[in-house]
């Protein structure tokens, strides 16, 4: 899956270190990120050459085996003389296995979340970076925020041999899924994991059984991965009420699977588990 980035290692301890030459270099311009025509990040010696203010005022994120990941303000605009362009940061998620997609993903959901905490929400003063750990302090109020995960959960609906897909409406993404959703406030994952495979396809589910997570950095998530027996009538009902998110729900054979995506996602892992009999 994307995390899975072994023999590579992810160290994520705040440090207080400054760029060496090879290390990464994160611009976002809004949901868009600087990147090579190849899909790589600049590096800090790309930068001493096109804007050196952007290398100074950057800020340690996290590293990669040695190589670390800053994120900087400065703004920047793109030049046709320099080869880096901005992204969408969706397309990180379409490099298969790729530690630097990885890396450059989790930095731009860091990045994303230093951008909207410029200024404090309690009394609106520029906030500045603590120096003892990853979060921003209000030099004012004295309030302290930490990067904040939103958690999903991704249901594999189960009716003995089959697997119910579904295809959404929104995001661009046309590919089969599966029932997914946000944890809601005063929820545990198993009340989400009810609620939303009631609210998409009008089932019930019982014997809920977690299977396996995945940090999401694009919608700054932890997505918790459940198996769940249907309870009941399997008749998919898809929600009508004007904002449906889903255009199909259908049960498909165990032997008639096709595997579509590549091997990022938890989706796409849990329906190959289905798939040979791996269900927990
Ligand atoms: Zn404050």
């Amino acid at each position: 899956m994307f995390q899975d980035i072994a023999p590579h290692v992810f160290n994520n301890e705040y440090d207080r270190r400054r760029p060496a030459p090879s290390d990464y270099l994160v611009l976002l311009d809004g949901r868009k990120i600087l990147l090579s025509g190849d899909k790589k990040l600049p590096t800090a010696a790309d930068f001493e050459k096109f804007c050196p203010q952007a290398v100074s005022e950057a800020f340690y994120l996290f590293s990669i085996d040695e190589t670390g990941f800053f994120f900087t303000h400065t703004p920047f605009e793109e030049r046709e003389e320099i080869p880096f362009r901005y992204q969408n940061i969706m397309v990180l998620r379409d490099m298969e296995s790729d530690c630097l997609a990885f890396g450059a993903a989790v930095a731009a959901q860091l990045g994303e979340w230093y951008s909207l905490h410029r200024f404090c929400g309690c009394c609106a003063v520029p906030t500045v970076h603590s120096d003892e750990e990853r979060a921003i302090r209000c030099p004012s109020c004295g309030h302290l925020y930490y990067p904040r995960i939103s958690p999903v959960v991704i249901i594999a609906i189960v009716d003995g041999d089959k697997l119910l897909l579904t295809r959404y409406n929104r995001s661009g993404y046309r590919r089969h899924a599966l029932v997914a959703g946000f944890v809601e406030v005063g929820e545990t994952l198993e009340d989400a994991v009810r609620r939303e495979t009631m609210e998409e396809v009008g089932l019930k589910v019982k014997n809920i059984r977690y299977c396996e997570s995945q940090p999401w950095p694009f919608s700054s998530s932890l997505i918790a991965g459940f198996f769940a027996d249907v309870d009941g009538d399997p008749s998919v009902h898809l929600n009508t009420d004007g904002k449906e998110e889903l255009s199909e729900g259908i049960w498909v054979n165990r032997e008639d699977l096709v595997i579509e995506d590549n091997s990022v996602s938890l989706t796409w892992d849990m329906i190959r588990k289905f798939r040979d009999g791996l269900v927990p």
